[in-house]
């Protein structure tokens, strides 16, 4: 009989660590998992005071041309560059994917390719390309902003500088809008927005678009709603 007693409580001792060494063994199986799964997906902690700005086009792809003549690729860069000055004062660092009239690759999808590498490896809180819209319908006007379909850090900030974009243009009734076939907004991984700050097509915008007035005017939007989602973030 006591034989009996020894030999049950020495199988429940047995079994309970069996269970012990499963759970620790669990445990470090869960940890693992954990690592690989921050080192795999990139999720580095995000530089939340740098932006990557990105001004479409330059070189010979000239992008849309204006009703008036006016080339994308140019009035692009000097929103950019504007913007760029104005996070710069407000103590934001920022990273140009061009800062002359040049494209950054020979070919487009390479172009776009070495844009979408500078913003990844930045790992800047959010990454805005600046680009000027077109439409075979003269009268379509007003800024929009693209996101990434599956981005919810992306489509913040794009309603945060559409909203801004839309105080310049009392007119301008146009929401953010989700995308999920331009290369910019599928490959990069950090936050990206696709600001396409007016339509070319429609003369009275082309013409606005082409002063250096206007041009301040639209880049002190952009500015304002980047800022207000970096706030965000912090
Ligand atoms: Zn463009």
């Amino acid at each position: 009989m006591k034989k009996k007693v020894k030999f049950a409580a020495a199988a429940v001792v047995f079994a309970l660590l069996i269970i012990l060494c499963h759970q620790g063994a669990e445990k470090l199986r869960r940890q693992i998992e954990a690592g690989r799964a921050v080192s795999g997906t990139g999720t580095a902690v995000r530089n939340t005071n740098l932006v990557v700005l990105d001004a479409g086009h330059g070189g010979i792809d000239a992008g849309k041309t204006g009703a008036n003549g006016a080339e994308e690729k140019e009035i692009n860069l000097k929103i950019a560059m504007i913007i760029k000055e104005i996070l710069e004062e407000a103590d934001v660092e920022v990273i140009m994917t061009r800062t002359d009239d040049q494209r950054l690759a020979d070919t487009q999808v390479e172009d776009l390719k070495k844009r979408t590498e500078i913003m990844n490896e930045a790992n800047a809180v959010l990454a805005v390309s600046i680009h000027q819209n077109s439409y075979h319908e003269e009268s379509v006007h007003g800024g929009q902003v693209f996101y990434y379909t599956d981005s919810a850090e992306g489509k913040t900030a794009a309603e945060m500088i559409q909203n801004s974009l839309r105080t310049i243009d009392p007119e301008n009734t146009k929401e953010a809008k989700a995308n999920h076939t331009y290369y910019i907004l599928k490959r990069t991984k950090v936050p990206v927005v696709i600001a396409e700050c007016g339509f070319l097509s429609n003369y009275a915008e082309a013409e606005k678009l082409a002063s250096e007035e206007y041009q301040r005017e639209v880049a002190e939007a952009v500015a304002e709603g980047i800022l207000q989602y970096i706030e965000s973030t912090r």
